[in-house]
């Protein structure tokens, strides 16, 4: 039998080693943090929905179109592994009868995320979010908090040179008029555009500002501008996101061609990049309004507004400016016992738990390997047991940085390393 090769993880998808865990964790705990400051609450929803959840919140993105991962279970029901936190987040809101509490609820989430997209650096088919989001308020103070909170997360991390892209996009009142003017706009010259904007010039005309192909950008320039067409409420709102990100002196750049191609986003959009580049490829975080979703999803129509960012890329970007995480060691204490003192030395380690992390080397090793993997496990303190010491309910205590090293009973071991 010839022998197979082992089996290794799927494509666009990747382990987080304990090596890279301290980073991550620094991350996570940095969000959460920030989430507390504000007055933010851990929400913890499903990695699977009904694929229709999803589908119906999402069909014209590529992240639902063209990326979901969808499959029936045993049952036959149709599911799909969420591809962001949004659709759920805003499902449990109401299931959870978290509509009945003082509105509106703010509250964040941390986990995984999974688009079939191709991966590249930065680009995974399982990645993290940290998502945040303020459901039940259309109030724009909420669309400058989220914003504020995105912004001090990044900061907290040592990423405070990132640019924020902002722009509004009205909403059902304003918006159809100004698609008709964009349309109006964009006919005469649609045999310049590529195919997808051609069509997308009928179905979905505000994407055509986002468009990224070289040959529909001459025309951008003089199209008209929803910020020049927005209702009385939208202008007002626009006004006072931007008037609250000034007071909290959050930089921002106005980019009138950030838009969101799906009619339950309102007003507010916003992404942020690392302050030196552009694209979509390099975003760290991405968010806005969407007053529509709830009732997109069947639900009474309630507004929100709030943001996602990839842990992903932030974590590389923060190893990327070279911020200094300090792992601490795996265990503080590593107790290295002579062979079969296997019992005693878990009765010390015992013991030293009371105060400190601690391991036991229980490999058949010399004294001197033992000391070289205590020392690259980055241990505070070694306890040498042998059997003598044991008989005597001793041992010798070492600590690594100064070298020096005692006889110290066992039950005085507590206090020596407190
Ligand atoms: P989106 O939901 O597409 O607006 O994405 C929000 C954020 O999630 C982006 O700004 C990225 O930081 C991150 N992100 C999105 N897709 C991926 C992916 N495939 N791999 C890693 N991070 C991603």
């Amino acid at each position: 039998m010839p022998r197979s090769e082992p089996i290794k993880a799927v494509r666009g998808v990747r382990d987080l080693l304990p090596r890279d865990r301290p980073l991550w964790r620094a991350a996570e705990l940095a969000a959460e943090d920030v989430a507390r400051r504000f007055g933010y609450e851990e929400i913890v929803t499903p990695l699977i929905e009904h694929a229709e959840l999803i589908e119906r919140v999402g069909e014209d993105t590529d992240a639902v179109a063209k990326e979901l991962y969808r499959f029936e279970d045993r049952g036959g029901r149709k599911l799909a592994l969420r591809p962001e936190a949004t659709a759920g987040v805003v499902r449990a809101y109401f299931e959870g009868h978290l509509n009945q509490e003082p509105q509106p609820a703010r509250l964040y989430l941390i986990g995984p995320m999974f688009r079939y997209n191709r991966p590249q650096k930065g680009r995974y088919r399982q990645f993290f979010q940290l998502d945040v989001e303020a459901i039940g308020s259309a109030s724009p103070a909420l669309d400058a908090e989220v914003i504020e909170i995105a912004v001090t997360w990044l900061h907290d991390l040592g990423l405070g040179e990132v640019r924020m892209d902002l722009n509004t996009i009205g909403d059902a009142k304003c918006r159809p008029a100004y698609l008709e003017l964009l349309r109006a706009y964009y006919r005469p010259l649609r045999d310049k555009l590529h195919g997808d904007c051609q069509r997308r010039l009928e179905t979905n005309p505000l994407l055509l500002l986002d468009c990224k192909v070289p040959q529909c950008q001459p025309f951008k320039a003089d199209a008209p501008r929803i910020t020049d067409h927005l209702c009385e409420e939208c202008a007002a709102a626009w006004a006072a996101v931007r008037r609250l990100l000034d007071a909290a002196g959050i930089e921002y750049h106005l980019d009138p061609y950030l838009v969101r191609g799906l009619d339950y986003y309102t007003r507010t959009v916003f992404e942020i990049y690392p302050a030196q580049t552009g694209g979509s490829q390099d975003a760290l975080a991405g968010g806005g309004r969407y007053d529509g979703l709830a009732e997109a999803e069947g639900w009474p129509a309630t507004p929100g507004v709030g943001f996602a960012s990839g842990l992903d890329r932030v974590t590389e970007m923060v190893k990327a400016v070279g911020v200094e995480i300090i792992a601490a060691p795996a265990a503080e204490v590593l107790v290295l016992p002579d062979a079969e003192l296997e019992i005693a030395a878990a009765e010390v380690a015992h013991i030293c738990r009371a105060v400190r992390s601690v391991a036991v080397d229980y490999e058949a090793k010399s004294l001197k390997a033992k000391m070289r993997s205590a020392n690259k496990l980055g241990a505070r303190w070694v306890v040498l047991l042998n059997a003598e010491d044991a008989q005597q309910r001793t041992v010798q205590l070492k600590e690594m940085a100064s070298g020096d090293q005692v006889a110290v009973p066992w039950d005085d071991l507590p206090a020596r390393l407190a």
